[in-house]
């Protein structure tokens, strides 16, 4: 069935947290595309027009880190976001058994992530749902950001749909705690279990509640002291727990470098006031001392 006349779908390549993604072919260019189809129906009429105008904007968004957006348009009651089609994501290459994933290759697939949330946060704008299948890989190797800025658009999906339980292991402290005004620190400690994870092949903060997921972090890195961390008290949902000492960073990643330790521990500052900056984590060391971070094209990918 063609849609808008433009573009051939084809078969569902998977529900997600705003809806339907389809594959499709785009007829004027021949190109293979993703079309997620976003429901708009119970929103408030005025939802609509607004999130048509920051859509224009993420339109213009062109970075090679970032998924473009190619085409937006409402049809029968649904929005429609045509996207570049990726092969795989960063999940898939994770969680493949048959991949080996060299120190070089860890630092280009982090790297890649952290450039794309570099310019995200350029433009003041928050991902909010930073996690390993987010992270679409094209079949030059390169990664990108999915979903960059619907977060702000569509409402943050992981409080409004059930299914989004794997958002919670990268969800930062201030937000367990309830915090309502947050920055680009969320983004950052979302990146580090990203790396994390990278590192150790397994998700670093497993928990299966918001409680335990705090109970989890806090396992590994200590509960977190008022002089580390002054504004705690305030939040929302503050409570005190238990002290737990934090395990060493070595012991908490075996095979990591020195650098790769030294980046993760500050991308796990407590207080997200002292927790490093995007820039800051791309300027750090890690990235400039061997081994170099693998050029994209010879990344290992699924087969
Ligand atoms: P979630 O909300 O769970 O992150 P998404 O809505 O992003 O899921 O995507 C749902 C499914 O569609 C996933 O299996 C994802 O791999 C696939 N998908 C999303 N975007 C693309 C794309 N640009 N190219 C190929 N597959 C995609």
């Amino acid at each position: 069935k063609k849609v808008a006349d433009r573009y051939l779908k084809r078969e569902i390549l998977g529900e997600g947290t705003y809806g339907v993604v389809y594959k499709a072919i785009d007829t004027t260019t021949g190109m293979t595309v993703a079309i997620k189809k976003i429901r708009l129906g119970k929103q408030k009429e005025g939802v609509n027009f607004t999130a048509l105008r920051e859509i224009k904007l993420l339109k213009e968004v062109k970075d090679p880190n970032i998924i473009e957006l190619i085409d937006a348009f409402p049809h029968k009651g649904n929005l429609h976001l045509v996207f570049e089609f990726m092969e795989t994501d960063l999940e898939a290459v994770i969680r493949d058994p048959n991949i080996f994933l060299s120190p070089g290759d860890i630092k280009s697939y982090f790297q890649m992530t952290l450039k794309g949330l570099a310019v995200c946060h350029k433009k003041w704008v928050l991902h909010r749902d930073m996690k390993p299948n987010n992270l679409l890989i094209g079949s030059n190797g390169q990664l990108k950001l999915a979903d960059f800025g619907l977060a702000r658009i569509f409402g943050s999906p992981g409080r409004k749909f059930t299914h989004q339980v794997f958002a919670r292991w990268y969800r930062a402290p201030e937000l367990l705690f309830g915090a309502k005004q947050y920055g680009a620190g969320v983004d950052v400690w979302a990146a580090g279990c990203i790396f994390a994870e990278l590192l150790n092949r397994r998700p670093f903060l497993q928990g299966d509640s918001d409680i335990d997921q705090l109970g989890k972090i806090f396992q590994k890195l200590g509960t977190p002291t008022l002089s580390q961390w002054p504004d705690l008290e305030w939040l929302p949902d503050f409570v005190e727990y238990s002290s737990q000492i934090a395990q060493p960073w070595r012991k908490l990643c075996p095979t990591a470098s020195d650098d790769a330790l030294d980046l993760l521990s500050k991308m796990f500052t407590y207080d997200p006031k002292s927790r490093i900056s995007v820039q800051q984590a791309l300027e750090h060391r890690y990235f400039t001392s061997v081994p170099l971070p693998t050029d994209p094209a010879k990344l290992p990918r699924p087969a």
